[in-house]
Parts: C-alpha cells; structure tokens; sequence
C-alpha cells in the first residue's frame, strides 16, 4: 500500500489535493466544533484495513492482463462497512481511504447502521467489453470474498460500475459460498434483490436536499434557475426532478462540454448518461436551430449565475483557482468531494453555502440500507414505499443538520461533520478501545 500524504500537504492548480488529504483535513477541523476524545479522532484518521489484491484478466484476444483492485474499510463502529465500488483508471489506495471516510461520514448523517467502506480496480471500463467486465468483476469478487459478507461489508455501484456489476459480484460470491445471499452487495437489478428506487436514489436526495435549501434561503423552487455539472445517475435524476417541482434546469453537462438555455432546458428530451452515453452536446447540435441553446464548457457551466450549482459528475472540480469566480448562490454537492478543502475556505468567505455531498447524495447509500433490509427479510417494497421513506429519511436528517446550523453558526459541512463524528464517537467511546 502506498504512503498517504500527511495532511500537511497542500493543494496546487496542477495537482488538486486527494480525497484523503482532504477528508482528513475535514475531519480535523469538524474535531474542534465537537467535544471529542483526541483518541477517537486519531483512530478515525486511520483505515481499519485495506485490502489490495492483484485481478488477472484474460482479454478477448487471449492476452491475460493484470488489473489491481483495492477495499479500504474505513470504520465499523456503527455497523458493517458500506460503500461503493468504482472502476476508473485513476483509483487507488489512497484515494479508496478517502472515499471510505466519506462513507463513514455519510452513513452517519443518515444515522444508518453502517460503517464506511470504498473500493475499486484501477482500469478504464470503457476499454473492456462486457464480457471481460463481467470476468473481471466475478474474478475480484473471489479475491475479496474473504473481506466481504452481508453483515461484514457490503459494496454497491460507484464510478464506473452499475447494476448489472453488482449482479456479477452477487453471484459469484453466492456461488462460492453455496447459497444465494443477495445481502451482500445493493444496487442490484430488482430481480435478483435489488431496490425499486436505488438507481435513481442519489439523484432524488440531490434534488430534495437542493429543494432544502432553496426554501430556507427563503426562495420557491418554481423561481430557481439549476446548472448541473454532470448527466450520469446523479445529476440526470436531480435535474429532472427539479425540473418536475418547477425549477428551470438552465445548463446540464456531460465529460464533452454543456449545453446552456437561459429559459430552461427540456431535461426529459436529454438522455442521461446511462441512457445514451455522452449524449448531451450531440443533442445540442441536433438542435442547431434552436437559437437560444448555447454549447459551453464545463468550465464555463461552474462559473453560471445560476441560483443553484450542483456540481454532480467526479472529484476536486471546484478548487481554489475557480471557487472566486463561482457566481451561483448555492452550491448543492452531488457528487462525492467536488469541492476541495481551499475551494470550502473560498466560498465560506464569499458566503455561498455548500450542501455537502455526506447529505445531499446519501440517498444512494440510505437506498441501499432499505435494499439490504429487503434482502435480510426477503421482502420487496414498493417504489412509493422506498421513495416515501427515502424522503422521510433525508427530512430527518436536514433537520438534524439545520438544527447545529442554526444553534451554531457552521456551516452546512461543518454541521453534518459535528453531527457525524458525534454520534461516531459516542459509539466508539460507548464500546472502548480493545485490547
Ligand atoms: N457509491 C455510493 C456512494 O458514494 C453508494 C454507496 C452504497 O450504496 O453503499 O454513496
């Protein structure tokens, strides 16, 4: 395993910090908002394992290549590790730690039974056919049967990775074991276990912890122009239930660019991501004579005055060079650390608030807590009941937010950090160190 960088490390425009120096950082600074056992706050600094495991592969053409794959366990205080797992060329170590922290954090704003967990293989999914995705995915799920298990730690989607990867994952794992155990990963296909609800889960939190924070910044989700940063699970279904509540979605963006109307976008006639990959600037083009759509760049879509922000596609896109040129007045987080630690410092100054990724896309992961209840009783809930209880669930756990916000004067990071790390260490301390 590689060396995480102290948390002395700093962030450069050519090299945004990692995920772990970040959530480190996070972490030491929500520690001095809440009155916590230095000893808890060193352990949480800490993975309690990762696993890393070499994944061979042969390729159609009878080449065998080898992939590395990773599972950082975080924390499990609270219950069993719980988190994605992502295929992305850039995954790593120390990048799965931090991911996991996150976890932790974010199972315990929920106030879900859950530990932190993330893993990965570091590999470009887009250059394997399904096929091999399909070996590659049951081969890892051998190499990690041993770290794995329903009441152990339980992955789910991420980056990279979708129902069907689960599906694989749940089988082979089954297979080995000699029995179907559908707990032991979440956001499978429904057939097999999964959760109506789960795939579109992360976007719907997204859309109601932004509807949230419109109202208590005393404005109506039917005035509010949206720019979303990203087309895929996340910001597709945020976009479009905005939109359904009456918000006007004015720029949506995919990795080649985005697409601007300043009277609102048709974001129903877009397809997302998972729908027809990369689809969001030729579905500009389509509509070349349509003179008030405009291309732009993704750069360009993070600097719109816009009312709301949500940058949902991958990590660090608000850093400290473009946080000063942030125009919107609210940034809602859908994916996971698009702000990094210099870009929250700039934004606080410049009071636009920043509704943190730990609150704002834990519907996937609260989803997957519903799916894995599912799986342990053997019983499928609606899609009215998942998304009535996902709502009752985020409501619960804005209010627990808002309510330090308020008492306290932090900010909305901040206040879900003093909330997580409170009930984390009231549980660390309630159990004790042992040996
Ligand atoms: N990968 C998702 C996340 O970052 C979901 C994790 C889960 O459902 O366990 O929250």
């Amino acid at each position: 395993m590689t060396t995480p960088p102290s948390t002395a490390e700093t962030e450069s425009a050519d090299e945004p910090e990692s995920a772990l120096v970040t959530a480190r950082r996070q972490l030491e600074r929500a520690a001095t908002h809440v009155d916590v056992d230095p000893g808890v706050v060193e352990r949480l600094k800490h993975p309690t394992r990762v696993q890393q495991v070499s994944v061979p592969l042969e390729r159609e053409d009878g080449t065998v290549e080898v992939f590395t794959g990773y599972r950082a366990q975080h924390d499990d205080v609270r219950g069993p590790y719980k988190g994605g797992l992502r295929y992305h060329p850039e995954v790593s170590a120390e990048e799965c730690i931090g991911l996991s922290m996150w976890m932790t954090w974010k199972c315990a704003v929920m106030d879900l039974p859950f530990g932190g967990g993330k893993g990965g293989i570091a590999v470009d999914p887009k250059s394997l056919t399904d096929d091999e995705t399909e070996r590659l995915t049951r081969r890892f799920a051998e190499e990690l049967r041993d770290v794995v298990g329903p009441t152990k730690d339980v992955p789910a989607p991420d980056m990279g990775t979708d129902a069907q990867t689960m599906a694989w994952f749940m089988d082979a794992y089954s297979m080995q074991q000699g029995e179907t155990i559908p707990g032991v990963v979440t956001g499978k296909p429904p057939v097999i276990g999964g959760s109506y609800g789960r795939e579109e889960a992360p976007g719907r939190s997204t859309a109601i912890a932004a509807r949230e924070a419109i109202r208590y910044y005393d404005r109506e989700v039917s005035e509010t122009t949206v720019a979303v940063q990203g087309f895929g699970s996340v910001g597709a279904n945020a976009a479009r239930l905005l939109h359904e509540w009456g918000a006007s979605i004015v720029a949506v963006s995919d990795v080649n660019g985005a697409v601007y109307d300043a009277d609102g976008l048709d974001v129903e006639a877009i397809p997302s991501h998972h729908e027809e990959p990369e689809a969001v600037t030729s579905f500009a083009t389509d509509l070349k004579d349509d003179d008030s759509v405009r291309r732009l760049s993704n750069a360009d879509l993070l600097e719109l005055d816009v009312d709301v922000l949500i940058p949902a596609a991958v990590g660090n896109v608000l850093t400290a060079d473009n946080a000063d040129a942030v125009s919107a007045d609210i940034v809602v987080e859908g994916a996971n650390g698009p702000t990094t630690f210099a870009a929250d410092a700039v934004l606080e100054e410049r009071d636009v608030p920043v509704i943190p990724d730990i609150l704002a896309n834990a519907g996937g992961v609260t989803v997957s807590y519903f799916e894995w209840l599912q799986d342990i009783n053997r019983r499928q809930w609606s899609l009215e009941r998942v998304n009535e209880e996902l709502e009752d669930h985020m409501l619960e756990a804005w209010t627990d937010l808002r309510d330090v916000v308020d008492a306290e004067g932090l900010t909305w990071r901040d206040a879900a950090y003093v909330v997580a790390l409170s009930r984390i260490a009231e549980a660390k301390e309630t159990r004790g160190l042992w040996p």
